[in-house]
């Protein structure tokens, strides 16, 4: 009787161990994480098809996105701090030289006005930042009219659009809800970008395809290349690195506009436009209030 009662706790104790060893490995496998190794580590999967398996498959998966995160953000602080760095290392070099010897009136006027331009983008870049790393969801409203606010961006945008035809083709009552500053900005970014980038004409065109407002910017101008249409939603990614940062761009604009279709359920795409140039294209929810 001793005997089977032993020999039965041993076979318990083996099979227990043996459920038990893949969970072990998988404990193992989490403590050698840390943030710059997870792109490298392989959670262990068990090669039975059960519970501890689909776990260890989660976890690798999770991992694996967490990896990605990681060397995202480190990818992008690198990036701000370059794109920071740029115009603070200028002015620096310029002060420097400007204090060699004694200068005029005249001279120093120049130089307040060239540090005015550079910290006007070290502004914007920093105000960009901020709107690319908030995770602070606004206050959410209802029934918001979308045209109304392309209106009001392609008014305040005079200015920049004094010189081209703008065709405005926005259909009526469109609603959508949450956050009506964000989508100014995110209207006004895609059409400061037409401006900047495209030709003498812009499209702008606001319609219903089924359960989503879809707006579309389009110009005339160069239009993007292939190669560069799937990185263009990549924070600092220009085109033209030194023409975009001659005409004040961050490579941030598009980001920001994504970030904002993606926070709201929608989402932004980019093709070409019949007029030869760029379509940007943002598909938005329609508002649950009808
Ligand atoms: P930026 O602040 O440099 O304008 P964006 O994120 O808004 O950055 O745009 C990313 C890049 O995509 C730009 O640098 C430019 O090269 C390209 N781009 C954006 N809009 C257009 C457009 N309408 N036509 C051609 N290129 C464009």
């Amino acid at each position: 009787m001793v005997l089977v009662i032993l020999a039965g706790s041993a076979a318990a104790y083996w099979l227990v161990r043996r459920q038990l060893r893949p969970l072990e490995q998988l404990a193992a496998s989490v403590k050698a994480l840390e943030a710059d190794n997870m792109a490298q580590i392989k959670v262990p999967l068990p090669n039975t098809r059960d519970e501890s398996y689909q776990l260890a498959l989660a976890l690798d998966d999770m991992i694996t996105r967490v990896g990605q995160a990681y060397a995202g953000q480190k990818e992008f602080a690198a990036s701000a701090a370059h794109e920071l760095r740029t115009p603070l290392a200028a002015m620096q070099s310029r002060l420097e030289v400007f204090l060699m010897k004694e200068r005029t009136p005249d001279e120093y006027q120049q130089l307040l006005q060239r540090f005015d331009g550079n910290l006007k983008r070290l502004n914007t870049l920093v105000e960009q930042l901020l709107q690319l790393s908030s995770s602070h969801v606004p206050d959410t409203k209802c029934g918001i009219c979308l045209g109304d606010i392309v209106e009001d961006a392609v008014c305040e945008l005079a200015p920049v659009l004094e010189q081209k035809t703008v065709d405005i083709n926005l259909e009526d009552h469109l609603l959508v809800d949450e956050n009506p500053a964000l989508y100014r900005q995110l209207v006004l970014n895609l059409l400061q970008n037409a401006a900047k980038y495209g030709g003498a004409r812009i499209r702008v065109h606001l319609a219903q395809q089924e359960n989503q407002v879809t707006l579309r910017v389009e110009d005339n101008g160069p239009g993007i290349p292939d190669t560069a249409k799937e990185h263009i939603f990549e924070p600092f990614y220009r085109v033209d690195r030194s023409r975009s940062r001659r005409i004040g761009g961050n490579g941030l604009g598009l980001s920001i506009v994504r970030r904002i279709a993606r926070q709201y359920g929608g989402d932004a795409t980019v093709g070409d436009s019949p007029l030869g140039g760029a379509c940007l294209v943002i598909h938005l929810p329609l508002s649950k209030s009808g």
